[in-house]
């Protein structure tokens, strides 16, 4: 198993593929917009010159990685000759879907196809493809290089050996992993997304300004980030495609903030648009 394709090349797709690439598989990264592509290459290219000056890779490493990225816009190029294929577009059902049925038609047979949704199915995913057994849901964390965890979610047909290879990729990405039954937004999506949403619903009816509701989550309940920076950090938009889906399936509970419709509907979208519930330089 050595080659990863990577589809989609946005916030989580280029940390997907930068982490591959450190870890020494050869790392196809696809996107459909070239200029994002080409965005997400200075990125990388940039992260692993910053990880190589800090001391975290060693220049050998840095050489064989950038070596071993290929930037392809054209799918079939990408994932052709792919072992593993790990799709990180929108989050949206149908195109998730409409990529999964070009992908069993373009990669060879024993592929894996995983899906770094947040929420999905990857039951409903699978059940497109003629392969099933070989689709399941790799759910990594922002950002990628710096976060722990793969949250592995298993489809109704996906096989014990599809897990178990999958396992082993994420050991080589350093990685730990969690086996999730299937269940809208698994663990982390689910827990996390309300939370956020109640710090959105805080915000929005004055009870604290944004730095003070982030700061009593991080000093007072321990969490490393605050709720609100957290979102800026995820995508406003993301957010709120992982909310919708989760209201949908879960109800009432999960109902986006009036504040998070808001900001998306005025293309503040977070840190990847300079502002979001902070500003960004
Ligand atoms: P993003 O909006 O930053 O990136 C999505 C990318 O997909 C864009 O670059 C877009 O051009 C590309 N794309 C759209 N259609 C395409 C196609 N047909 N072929 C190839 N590329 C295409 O989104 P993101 O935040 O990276 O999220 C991607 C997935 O990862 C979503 O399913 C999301 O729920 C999940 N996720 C996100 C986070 C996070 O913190 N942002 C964390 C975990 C999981």
């Amino acid at each position: 198993m050595d080659i990863i394709t990577v589809v989609g090349s946005g916030v989580m797709g280029k940390g997907i593929a930068y982490t591959s690439a450190i870890s020494g598989f050869k790392v196809f990264l696809n996107d459909i917009n070239e200029t994002v592509l080409e965005k997400a290459k200075q990125d990388i290219y940039g992260l692993l010159e910053g990880s190589c000056q800090k001391g975290f890779i060693s220049a050998e490493q840095l050489a064989t990685a950038k070596e071993n990225l290929v930037f392809e816009t054209n799918l079939e190029s990408a994932a052709k000759d792919a072992d593993l294929v790990i799709e990180a577009v929108l989050e949206k059902i149908d195109l998730k879907i409409e990529i999964f049925k070009k992908l069993d038609a373009i990669c060879r047979p024993d592929t894996i196809l995983a899906t770094n949704t947040s929420t999905m199915s990857p039951t409903e995913i699978g059940a497109q493809t003629a392969r099933p057994d070989k689709v399941i849901a790799m759910h990594f964390f922002n950002p990628v290089h710096k976060m722990k965890l793969i949250e592995l979610i298993r489809g109704l047909e996906t096989s014990d050996e599809t897990v178990r290879i999958v396992k082993e990729i994420s050991e080589k990405l350093n990685k730990e992993t969690v086996e999730v039954n299937e269940f809208p937004g698994f663990v982390t999506s689910r827990m996390n997304c309300l939370i956020g949403n109640e710090a959105m619903n805080m915000l929005m009816e004055g009870v604290a300004s944004a730095e003070d509701i982030d700061k009593a989550i991080k000093l007072g309940l321990n969490h490393p980030m605050g709720p609100l920076e957290l979102a800026d950090l995820v995508g406003l938009d993301t957010r709120l495609r992982n909310m919708e889906y989760l209201y949908q399936t879960l109800g009432e509970k999960y109902r986006p903030s009036p504040i998070l419709l808001k900001y998306v509907k005025a293309g503040r979208l977070g840190k990847k648009s300079g502002s979001g519930f902070y500003h960004y330089s």
